[in-house]
């Protein structure tokens, strides 16, 4: 197994970063590599750079309008969207309803979401969990009940992320109560946000952000025709839709571009007259996390290979989540560290684009709690560290 990239994938690269320079603008590049806040529209701008390259569904099959990238490319081009500043792409749309709609939506489905996805027109939002049913979906509770052409729908969804954006929300609705196990009564529905009866609540966060809402609905109607697939069949594309939420879960890029800030930050705080990162405690918290993200690397890399050459990723998926969750949030836990008694005050108001008041500490100091707090989530969502232990517990281990 060579795990060098060839003189094809250089290439590419290049390509990549020939395309960051010209399509990421200045400002949204300095917010990025800021940490400030990140607004509707920043995810816009990005999305439609990516759009007009023709690279926004960089999952797609070439039939639908992806570029047909093999896995190797995908990985490059996540990585040097990190290394440069971009904004995350947002998967819910183009990497999260899409493929079920591909795989198993109708033709009508297809022809007039897919294309809605990729030219911005839709933004969609994740209806999975609810209180109560996180790690334990199928108990999910919000009921779509069949009346003539429409579904009523009834319930409540939260950790719901960014749906204060979204135009549409995909959700898991149980259909069938009395099915024999309750996976088998849920089914797969697209729902309007603009449908009378659907609520948007923000839920604030540790770190001040409004990220995550609570989507509620009140007797929504909701036509026959958005039914993905059968009804009661909804646990089947769930599970499937899972295993693209988990592309990229590795975290690579992104540790990669937060350590290098890392380094920076203990460059720049001195403690007993010298640089931090010449500490020795300090710097031996960096060296092992860097060697632990060297050998996650390889890891990724080698399922990648495996990848490429026809296999599928298993039990892999679930170590690379768990390893990548943990060096990305160890990595915001040193940088927390290293600046000291500044990660103490909340100034909100620092994380805005074109702040002019007095930082407390260095510029760069504003955002580190802000995201030490924000990447607890790492190891809750897209199935928690625990339930994946469990998974190479059971299947791996036999145990
Ligand atoms: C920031 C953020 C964004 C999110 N965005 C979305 C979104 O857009 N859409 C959406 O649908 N959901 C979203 N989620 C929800 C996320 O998927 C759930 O939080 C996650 O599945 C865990 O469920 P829970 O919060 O109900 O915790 P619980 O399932 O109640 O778990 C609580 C704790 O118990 C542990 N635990 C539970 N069961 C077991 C077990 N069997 N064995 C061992 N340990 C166990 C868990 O690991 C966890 O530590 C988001 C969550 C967060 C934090």
């Amino acid at each position: 197994m060579d795990l060098n990239f060839t003189p094809e994938e250089l290439a590419f690269r290049d390509e990549v970063r020939a395309f960051l320079k010209a399509g990421v603008p200045d400002d949204l590049r300095a917010k990025i590599k800021g940490g400030k806040r990140l607004v509707k529209d920043d995810y816009f701008r990005w999305h439609k750079a990516l759009s007009e390259q023709g690279w926004l569904g960089s999952n797609w099959p070439t039939e639908f309008g992806g570029p047909g990238w093999t896995p190797v490319q995908k990985h490059i081009f996540e990585e040097e969207c990190y290394a440069y500043g971009a904004p995350r792409t947002l998967p819910f749309g183009v990497n999260m309803v899409a493929p079920v709609i591909m795989k198993f939506g109708s033709q009508a489905q297809k022809d007039y979401y897919l294309p809605r996805i990729l030219d911005l027109t839709d933004w969609w939002c994740q209806g999975y969990s609810e209180p109560g049913s996180g790690s334990d979906l199928a108990s999910l509770r919000t009921s779509a009940v069949r009346e003539g052409d429409h579904y009523i729908v009834n319930g409540q969804k939260t950790w719901t992320t960014l749906g204060q954006y979204a135009d549409k929300i995909f959700c898991l609705v149980r259909t069938n109560p009395n099915a024999a196990k309750p996976q088998e009564g849920i089914s797969f529905l697209l729902i309007d946000m603009e449908t009378p009866g659907v609520t948007v609540r923000p839920i604030i966060l540790l770190e001040g952000e409004h990220e995550v809402n609570e989507v509620w609905f009140d007797n929504v109607k909701v036509p026959v025709e958005n039914l993905v697939g059968e009804e009661n069949k909804g646990w089947t594309y769930a599970k499937y839709l899972l295993t693209h939420e988990r592309t990229g879960i590795a975290n690579v890029g992104s540790s990669k571009a937060a350590l290098l800030h890392l380094k920076a930050i203990a460059r720049d705080q001195v403690k007993n007259g010298r640089p931090l990162i010449e500490d020795p405690l300090f710097r031996n918290r960096i060296a092992k996390v860097e060697i632990d993200l060297m050998a996650h690397e390889m890891t990724n890399l080698r399922v990648l290979a495996e990848v490429q050459s026809g296999g599928a990723p298993g039990l892999e998926s679930s170590i690379l989540k768990i390893r990548g969750t943990e060096i990305r949030q160890e990595i915001t836990d040193l940088a927390r560290r290293a600046i000291g008694p500044y990660a103490i005050p909340f100034q909100s108001e620092a994380l805005e684009e074109g702040f002019n008041g007095e930082p407390v500490g260095p510029d760069y100091a504003a955002p580190i709690a802000k995201q030490y707090f924000n990447m607890r989530k790492l190891s809750i969502y897209g199935g928690s560290n625990e339930i994946q232990k469990n998974i190479i517990a059971k299947a791996g281990l036999g145990l």
